[in-house]
């Protein structure tokens, strides 16, 4: 991972992008740069030998325009202030190219989980929980889970809000268990929607998806559902990666196989389908159709952007293409599916969930994949339209296009306020 690119002004970038092509005052888009507020806090909590320990976190709030700050909390010892402004930035895009009327927002706690106690990790994200709630509810500020959290962490979290504000609302946070107030398919999307935006891509490039090759590099939620999917679909997944190195086989291999000796070893490296082990950069420049990055961002840097091989990237992960890498990435002719989009079906199931939620009145699977794939072609769709008749060359500033435009228009009708 490159350790240069700073994401908040990679995020920036892509902004400016966009804005040449849209008619937006500079007054505005100087606006929707930067986040509404960012939370910075320290957590002490008590380890289980008793002695205390301080871990630093963080909530931005990027926009609130088009409604609730929306977005996920991560548990990574990378996460910084900056890190999580882009990603709660991301969000805000995210939410309006996929045209569900939620903000952005993101947080995040400096930890590697991997060295704590569950005990431990439990009273770390109540003490987070009691830390944000005042500034989170159902129809203020609806976190999420995002890398190394999931459906334990936000149950924690709904149970520490409502305890405290003595009410049930299992709208003020999403990616729950079922019992919990979660939503079927909510584990799945964001690798479903990975999915379904790599098989418009084809459509439109006019690619047979049927046999194309697939390198997967992160092998988390995000990136083993959607190696699943994909050979669901036909494609030959070829190569995957996890944060211990990578596996290849050219003929394809299983991917639930893949994941099974993963939940067994710990990591996809000495799969028996696999032929050869490959680095992570062998994973992210082999020769295949298809290139999904599912880890965390700036994977792809402006160097290894030079050695990629891919046709067609679709990115799961949030940021993993630096700007630089972008640019390597257009003149070589390389389509890319924004992580906006791409990845946008785990927010699109949270918005199915909250609405559930509000309603206490609960969707079947098919029926949320279904309204998943609607929201995820018409998104591409919009993306396609906007990428033809500002004749771009890269579908990210399309993408971006499309997104600013509808928050800009929010923020423009609601008047001013002093
Ligand atoms: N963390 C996910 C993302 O980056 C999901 C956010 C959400 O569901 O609110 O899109």
């Amino acid at each position: 991972m490159s350790e240069e690119a700073n994401p908040f002004e990679s995020l920036q970038s892509q902004i400016d992008d966009a804005a040449a092509y849209l008619d937006v005052g500079d007054d505005v888009i100087e606006r929707l740069k930067h986040p509404e507020r960012v939370l910075e806090t320290n957590l002490t909590i008590e380890r289980d030998d008793g002695t205390l320990e301080r871990f630093k976190a963080f909530r931005s709030q990027f926009n609130g325009d088009r409604g609730p700050y929306k977005g996920g909390i991560r548990y990574h010892p990378q996460v910084s202030r900056d890190e999580v402004k882009a990603l709660s930035g991301w969000m805000t895009y995210k939410t309006a190219i996929v045209d569900i009327p939620l903000g952005g927002g993101k947080g995040g706690i400096v930890v590697d989980p991997d060295d704590y106690s569950e005990a431990e990790l439990e009273r770390l994200t109540r003490s987070f929980a009691k830390e944000i709630r005042p500034m989170i509810g159902a129809d203020r500020d609806v976190p999420a889970p995002d890398v190394n959290t999931g459906q334990r962490e936000m149950n924690w979290i709904k149970d520490t809000y409502e305890t405290l504000e003595n009410t049930t609302e299992p709208g003020v946070i999403t990616g729950k268990a079922l019992d919990s107030g979660g939503s079927e398919g909510r584990v799945e999307a964001t690798g479903r929607s990975t999915v379904l935006a790599a098989r418009e891509a084809f459509d439109y490039l006019d690619k047979d998806l049927q046999g194309a090759t697939v390198a997967v590099q992160g092998y988390g939620n995000a990136g083993w559902i959607a190696a699943k999917l994909i050979d669901e679909m036909g494609a030959t997944v070829v190569a995957a990666s996890d944060s211990s190195g990578g596996i290849h086989n050219p003929d394809g291999f299983d991917p639930v196989g893949a994941k099974q000796h993963k939940n067994e070893t710990g990591s996809v490296v000495g799969y028996d389908e696999s032929e050869e082990e490959l680095t992570n950069d062998e994973v992210l420049t082999l020769d295949v159709d298809l290139l999904i990055p599912a880890a965390l961002e700036n994977a792809i840097d402006e160097d290894l952007a030079k050695d990629v091989n891919a046709d067609v990237v679709v990115e799961a992960a949030n940021g993993p293409l630096t700007p630089a890498a972008d640019d390597v990435l257009e003149e070589k002719d390389v389509f890319i599916v924004p992580d906006i989009l791409a990845n946008a079906g785990g927010v699109t199931v949270s918005y199915f969930e909250w609405v559930q939620n509000r309603q206490r009145f609960y969707w079947s699977e098919e029926r949320v994949n279904d309204e998943l794939e609607t929201v995820i072609v018409d998104a591409f769709d919009a993306l396609v339209e906007a990428y033809e008749e500002n004749d771009l060359e890269n579908p990210r500033t399309a993408a971006y296009v499309v997104a600013i435009q509808r928050v800009a228009d929010a923020f423009e009708e609601a008047g001013s306020w002093p």
